[in-house]
This record gives structure tokens, C-alpha cells and sequence, in this order.
């Protein structure tokens, strides 16, 4: 990357275009105003005081988005050197986490055909998708080489798997073939979510199904935590409610049929530096002792579940 590349580019909003949008959610110091250094160090948590990039409310759909944010050069040179995605949660809190998932939306899979899913990790949602015995072919984005080998175990032996680094290769997907297509907390990360939302569109039959999870700026533990909402970060250039993620889904051709708040298992131990952390900057060591404990929690995320239509 060239250090004279510009930081940042101007958005308008991603779902409806509209530039006309007010100031909501600012950081004590707005990503807007630091150095690429300075930056760096706060995407990677090194700061006491996180930062992140203004929030505005589209005038348009209501959408919360930044319309300040890093060009795709930076973004891709801070996902480059970015350690392993919420690795202080347990891996069976994680793994709870998407089983109910997957059973909230289980009843609904009935249509046979591919399966698709964005940024599926090592694949804990994608083995219970896999298990239902409905898809024929899974085609799984996920840009972090390093959990392939698990990934591929997760659909099962003798299935056809296609790993995907890049939401480009979406566009290798035979048209109109997929029966499923699911993401779990990463359309909050897409800059531009509506452009892959109508890539996916293309690939997915008529009465296919598309689920996600994302964080939800209405919920209460927004309100209540206002900036120091964990959601509100340097990696979410937009973050959702239900009513925008449904303005999302209809402008790129899928009918929205349940939205739900979802519930998140957490070790108590992690719950409890989050909130000493949140509210005190504490971070006693000794909480670790609580991590045997799971507690289930509305953390403010959104399942939204759509056809195509
Ligand atoms: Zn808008």
C-alpha cells in the first residue's frame, strides 16, 4: 500500500443513495479526525478509548451509517493484520450461539438445492445446515484461509464444497441454484451490502431463502450504552435495525418473512470484564473463574429471514 493513499471516501447512504443524513453517535474522539497510526492501534483494541467513524441517520430510510469511512486499500490492510475475530469468547459460547441459529430457522428450510454462506468461520452453523441433508452444493466465502481445512470437514465427506475468499467469487455461482443463503454478523462489516445482497440475489431460485444476524442499533442495550455499545466500532460502517435491515433486504429483490431478536450464550466471566470494562475500564484477571458459567442474553442482535421473490 502506498502511504500516500487517502484514508477515508465519502458514502452516501449504501441501502437508498441518499446524501442527505444528521449526525447520531459520535466517539469522544471520531476515527474521523485521527492518523493512520493512531487508527491502526484502535482497530486492533490497543486503546482504552475506542474509536469510531460518526454515525448519521439517513434522512432516506433511517439507515445509522458512517459517511466517513476507510477506502478499500486501508480496510484491507487493517483486516490483513487483524488477530483472530472475537477469540477471548469460548469456542462452545460461540458454538451454542449458532445453534440456536440454526434452530430458530430450521422449520423454515425446505427447498432443496446450494447453500451459500458468508463468512461462516470454521463452519459450526454450516454443519447443522449441512446435517439437514437438503443442499447438493456449498459455496462458502470465507477470506481467512487459515479454518479452511475445518470449514470443509463441517459440510461432511464426499460433499461438494467450493471455499471462496472473496464475495467476487459469488459471481462463479451458477444462477438461480441456491436454496440458502446465510451470513452471521457480517453484513454489518460490507461496504456496500446492497451491491452483494443483489449478487447473492441472482444465484438464489425464486422462493429461496436468505437469513443473517446483525447487530441492532434500536435495541435497548443500545440505548442504554449509547457510545459505548460495543457494535458502535471502527469495523461496522453501518449497523442495522429492524426496520432499515428490511429496507435492505427489499431493495435488492427478497421479501422479509420474520424478523426476530435473537439470544447469545456468553461465558459470565467475559460478560462481566465487558461490563467492568464498558463502564469502569477494569479488567480484573480473577473473572476468569466465572467463565464455566453460560448466561443467555438479548444482546441486541437482529435474525432477519427473506424470500426471493
Ligand atoms: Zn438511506
Amino acid at each position: 500500500m502506498n502511504s500516500s493513499s487517502p484514508l477515508f471516501v465519502a458514502r452516501v447512504c449504501p441501502i437508498c443513495g441518499s446524501s442527505e443524513n444528521r449526525p447520531t453517535v459520535a466517539a469522544s474522539v471520531p476515527a474521523e479526525t485521527m492518523s493512520w497510526d493512531g487508527l491502526r492501534e484502535s482497530w486492533r483494541g490497543l486503546f482504552k478509548d475506542k474509536s469510531f467513524f460518526t454515525y448519521h441517520r439517513c434522512a432516506g430510510c433511517s439507515l445509522l451509517f458512517s459517511p466517513t469511512y476507510f477506502t478499500d486499500e486501508r480496510l484491507g490492510a487493517l483486516y490483513g493484520d487483524m488477530e483472530e475475530n472475537m477469540s477471548e469468547v469460548a469456542g462452545d459460547a460461540l458454538v451454542s450461539s449458532q445453534e440456536r441459529y440454526f434452530h430458530m430457522i430450521a422449520d423454515r428450510l425446505s427447498l432443496r438445492g446450494g447453500y451459500l454462506e458468508l463468512g461462516p468461520d470454521v463452519g459450526y452453523f454450516t454443519r447443522k445446515c449441512a446435517a439437514t441433508g437438503l443442499f447438493d452444493a456449498f459455496w462458502l466465502v470465507e477470506p481467512n484461509k487459515t479454518v479452511w481445512p475445518a470449514l470443509r470437514k463441517s459440510v461432511g465427506d464426499g460433499r461438494d464444497a467450493h471455499m471462496l475468499d472473496t464475495l467476487d467469487a459469488i459471481d462463479d455461482i451458477p444462477d438461480a441454484s441456491l436454496a440458502f443463503s446465510a451470513s452471521v454478523h457480517v453484513l454489518d462489516h460490507l461496504t456496500d451490502p446492497r451491491a452483494t445482497l443483489l449478487r447473492i440475489r441472482k444465484k438464489v431460485i425464486k422462493g429461496g431463502l436468505i437469513m443473517s444476524v446483525t447487530h441492532d442499533e434500536s435495541s435497548t442495550l443500545a440505548r442504554v450504552l449509547g457510545r459505548r455499545w460495543p457494535a458502535f466500532c471502527l469495523q461496522h460502517p453501518q449497523i442495522y435495525s429492524g426496520a432499515s435491515i428490511r429496507e435492505l433486504y427489499e431493495s435488492a429483490g427478497f421479501k422479509i418473512v420474520h424478523i426476530e431478536k435473537t439470544t447469545n450464550y456468553f461465558p459470565l466471566g467475559f460478560l462481566l470484564r465487558q461490563g467492568l470494562w464498558a463502564v469502569a475500564r477494569m479488567n480484573p484477571g480473577f473473572l476468569r473463574h466465572a467463565d464455566g458459567i453460560r448466561v443467555a442474553l438479548k444482546l441486541g442482535n437482529i435474525m432477519a429471514v427473506a424470500v426471493a421473490v
